[in-house]
């Protein structure tokens, strides 16, 4: 049971401020959320509620991020796991998984005492992707038993249920996940323009020992098409620099190495894949 007991389900403490740029996209997010916080108006005007959210875009953008900051904004527990996981030779453990996986939720938000729990599954696509053929018996018991407990979520249950998904391959989901009442609001998250990479850095530079002469705006310039992960670990990379050169503060030099650092590294993957 290793795999159920290394999840990570807690009251996260994220909020959608410390989201750099991804203005569009919360804004979206919240607005859907607001459907679990005033649960009791939905209720007397007859709208179903909102059971699935899908966030999708590429990899390190922030939507586990977002996923939590949810959680935060609604003050529901936060119960996380990952298709990955669901990757099992026995079948019917995947299917157990995702009981497992609601029941957890639900006895979680009890304990704290919440009204609202949210599931975050990341990399949906491993459980939810597109069949082909008859060689993935395992993954359908473990979708269908996803589908099972989202089609069980009712308005009137002590503890509010949202599942949020992630995936950067919204193309290769089974339509059948997509339909309404399942993950039928659909979030794009992209990657950061200029504006939104200079808040995550500066988000990210915020308890680290800056030189006050820094351009991070120049930096947010010459990070074109990086993700906000990219970026978390640019900041990350210019203090280990700073930090062997013995320099007391960040400088724009050590900025400018972890830039190519993580360009190269980068290069290097794709070399690596070639
Ligand atoms: P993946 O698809 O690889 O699972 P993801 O989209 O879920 O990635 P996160 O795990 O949310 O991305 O982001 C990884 C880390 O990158 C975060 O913990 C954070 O440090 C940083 N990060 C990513 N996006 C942002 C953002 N918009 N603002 C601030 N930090 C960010």
């Amino acid at each position: 049971n290793k795999k159920r007991n290394s999840r990570k389900d807690s009251i996260p403490t994220v909020a959608f401020d410390d989201i750099g740029g991804q203005e569009r996209a919360k804004k979206e997010l919240m607005e859907a959320l607001d459907f679990l916080i005033f649960h009791d108006q939905i209720v007397t005007y007859g709208i179903r509620p909102i059971k699935g959210i899908l966030l999708s875009g590429p990899p390190g953008t922030g939507k586990t991020l977002m996923a939590k900051a949810a959680a935060h904004y609604t003050n529901s527990v936060f119960v996380s796991s990952s298709g990955s996981e669901f990757v099992e030779m026995y079948v019917g453990v995947g299917a157990q998984r995702i009981r497992d996986l609601f029941r957890d939720a639900r006895t979680l938000a009890r304990k704290k005492r919440k009204t609202s729990a949210i599931i975050f599954i990341d990399e949906i696509d491993v459980i939810g992707g597109k069949r082909e053929g008859s060689q993935h018996r395992e993954y359908d018991q473990t979708l269908n038993q996803l589908l099972t407990e989202m089609d069980g979520i009712i308005s009137n249950q002590d503890i509010r249920i949202l599942v949020i998904a992630a995936t950067n391959r919204k193309d290769m989901l089974d339509a059948a996940l997509l339909r309404p009442g399942r993950f039928d609001r659909h979030i794009t998250v992209d990657l950061p323009d200029k504006k939104a990479r200079l808040q995550i850095l500066n988000l990210h530079t915020r308890n680290k020992p800056l030189c006050p002469d820094v351009d991070l705006e120049q930096v947010a310039s010459e990070t074109f098409g990086f993700s906000g992960a990219q970026l978390e670990s640019l900041t990350n990379e210019a203090a280990i620099y700073a930090m062997r050169e013995k320099q007391e503060q960040i400088q724009q030099k050590h900025l400018s190495l972890a830039i190519d650092k993580i360009m190269m590294g980068e290069k290097t993957d794709r070399e690596a894949t070639q």
